[in-house]
């Protein structure tokens, strides 16, 4: 698996026992390198709970297997230890490197489960590996983001009460609570959709210039911590410098 280190910078690391959840997601290359969001996610929240209650199983897909590294493929195929112990995803019949396959039904985007068990269960951990979108689909409209700090995670709720991730561009993930790149990437990504009423949350924030009450506001220690903001407090966050609860 591709790994680019951005202001995220946690990585999947099987020594850390209490790094027990990750969350991945990556613009398929194939949809332009300009596009290819490398995030770096972690622990569990309410939020990824509710994505991962989502998921559907599937059959591996070429796009699950471009998920993985060519010499992970093949486990793809094999079973849990947990189903079977002699299956060549197991170690030692106890241990276990499987790969799960699953998908979005709302954006029909494919998810690798990946499992680390060390023999005897000392240590025990799942990643979860999947594709950033690039927008929301055709028609619907960003009415809540969702700062999850719990995760490290941007989301959004769609008029519909979807959750999706927010989308993000290759080495410009959002961040809050410090003056940084990742804080003013999310500045700029909140001027584009107070802009549009949350009609866009196209990734590109090049051409975007946040105001400078959401800069101040995202490069700030208050920001930092896990809370939804509906379009009405986005507005007034932009106007004031304030989001009030
Ligand atoms: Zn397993």
């Amino acid at each position: 698996m591709t790994y680019q280190p951005g202001e995220l910078n946690l990585t999947y690391d099987p020594q850390r026992g209490w790094f027990n959840f990750v969350l991945y997601s990556e613009t398929p290359k194939l949809w332009g390198s300009a596009l290819n969001a490398t995030q770096q996610l972690r622990n569990s929240s309410r939020y990824t709970q509710e994505w991962i209650g989502r998921l559907q199983d599937t059959e591996p897909t070429p796009l699950h297997m471009a998920l993985v590294s060519n010499n992970e493929a093949p486990r793809l195929w094999s079973p849990c230890v947990f189903d079977d112990p002699e299956s060549p995803s197991a170690i030692a019949g106890d241990g276990c490197v499987c790969l799960t396959t699953f998908y979005d039904p709302l954006t029909w985007m494919p998810v690798v489960k990946q499992h680390y068990r060390t023999v005897s269960g000392n240590i025990e951990e799942w990643t979860y590996w999947t594709f950033s979108p690039l927008s929301l689909p055709e028609g619907q409209v960003l009415e809540r983001l969702i700062i999850d700090q719990d995760a490290g995670v941007m989301w959004l709720r769609n008029d519909r009460g979807e959750l999706h991730f927010l989308p993000e561009k290759t080495g410009e993930g959002y961040n809050v609570g410090y003056g940084g790149g990742g804080p003013g990437k999310f500045a700029a990504m909140i001027e584009k959709i107070v802009a549009s009423d949350g009609h866009d949350v196209t990734p590109d924030t090049s051409q975007v210039t946040a105001n400078r009450h959401l800069n101040d506001w995202t490069s700030s220690p208050v920001s930092n911590r896990t809370r939804e903001l509906s379009l009405a407090q986005l507005r007034t966050l932009r106007t004031t410098g304030t989001a009030p609860a």
